[in-house]
């Protein structure tokens, strides 16, 4: 652009950057009139996690992921859980995308999470190692907050086997004020998602006062259940971190969501707190429970495959 300044086009916030400056995600800079993904391949942290832990509950159940993440997010939530990784600098280690393979194979992983911050936004290392994770057998996973353009969507979702999608809120006013985002975006990118046959689970963290009234919750509810009611849905409690300090989410807010929600959705699960609802998955047939969870202990022996081990009806659990 004129005066060297640089347009980024990867997600909807579109910087419009000056020279020697960082878009709003940290990690995106202009360098002499030219935009660099500067932190490519930089990881905040390394970790082999179990797979519910991102969470994901139905895919590949009790199994361990390397997972990874950049520093830095194109949301500046107030309530971030992680905000010294996503709204300050910090160190980080840098992966090579062949390195990366081998250190999942290395660490019986099945593939690779990009999570702990917001993945979206290191695109082109997404792209790069992806490709060779796939290329190796490997599964790819999204833990994000599904703020992304049309386009590049649908390029890396290609690759993509499973992702949990954040759904903050299903109030645009939420989005606007507390994370500096737009709701339409996200349930664009929501839908593409879904439409490339990801497997996706949704996220809602509930915050007191912010997004847990009841008419929000079922509206948001009714809008999962609108695009397919055998998408898991996962609740999380609020602790009071970065810029909002409430109380934690009364344990009655979650039991509401999550009595509301098994009104409308197949699965529906409650995280951060202990002994609030059911952590299993059941058989829609016969009530078997498919994967026990204890913690992050699970046990998949009612599975046969992908079907009930005692009914033999078809799950829907990837494993
Ligand atoms: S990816 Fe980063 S630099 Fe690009 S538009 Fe989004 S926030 Fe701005």
């Amino acid at each position: 652009m004129e005066n060297d300044y640089v347009k980024c086009h990867l997600c909807p916030a579109n910087c419009r950057i000056g020279p020697s400056r960082q878009g709003i995600c940290l990690i995106r800079t202009n360098e002499g009139g030219t935009l660099i993904a500067s932190e490519y391949g930089k990881t905040i942290a390394v970790n082999i996690d179990p797979i519910e832990k991102k969470p994901l509950y139905h895919y590949k159940p009790g199994s361990q992921i390397l997972s990874i993440g950049p520093n830095g997010c194109n949301f500046a939530c107030a309530f971030c859980q992680n905000w010294s990784i996503s709204q300050v600098k910090t160190s980080t280690r840098y992966i090579a995308p062949k390195s990366l393979v081998q250190l999942a194979g290395a660490n019986g992983s099945v593939g690779v999470a990009y999570t702990y911050t917001e993945p979206l936004i290191w695109f082109e290392y997404l792209m790069d190692t992806a490709r060779i994770l796939k290329d190796s057998g490997y599964a790819v996973v999204l833990v994000s907050n599904a703020y992304i353009n049309e386009a590049p969507a649908r390029e890396l979702f290609r690759l993509v086997d499973a992702a949990n999608f954040d759904l903050k809120s299903i109030r645009p006013d939420f989005y606007r004020k507390i994370c500096k985002g737009k709701l339409q975006d996200v349930q664009r990118t929501i839908g593409i998602a879904l439409e490339l046959g990801v497997h996706l689970e949704l996220t809602n963290l509930i915050i007191p006062g912010l997004n847990d009234t009841d008419d929000e919750i079922k509206e948001l509810v009714d809008w999962v259940a609108g695009l397919n009611p055998s998408i898991p849905l996962h609740f999380s409690r609020y602790f009071p971190h970065y810029k909002i300090d409430l109380p934690p989410t009364p344990g009655e807010r979650l039991l509401f969501a999550y009595d509301t929600a098994k009104l409308r959705l197949k699965y529906v699960y409650v995280g951060n707190i202990i002994g609030l609802g059911d952590t299993d998955t059941n058989c829609q047939k016969c009530g078997n429970a498919l994967v026990k969870r204890n913690g992050y202990e699970t046990d998949i022996s009612g599975l046969n495959g992908p079907n009930c081990a005692k009914c033999g009806e078809l799950s829907d659990v990837k494993v």
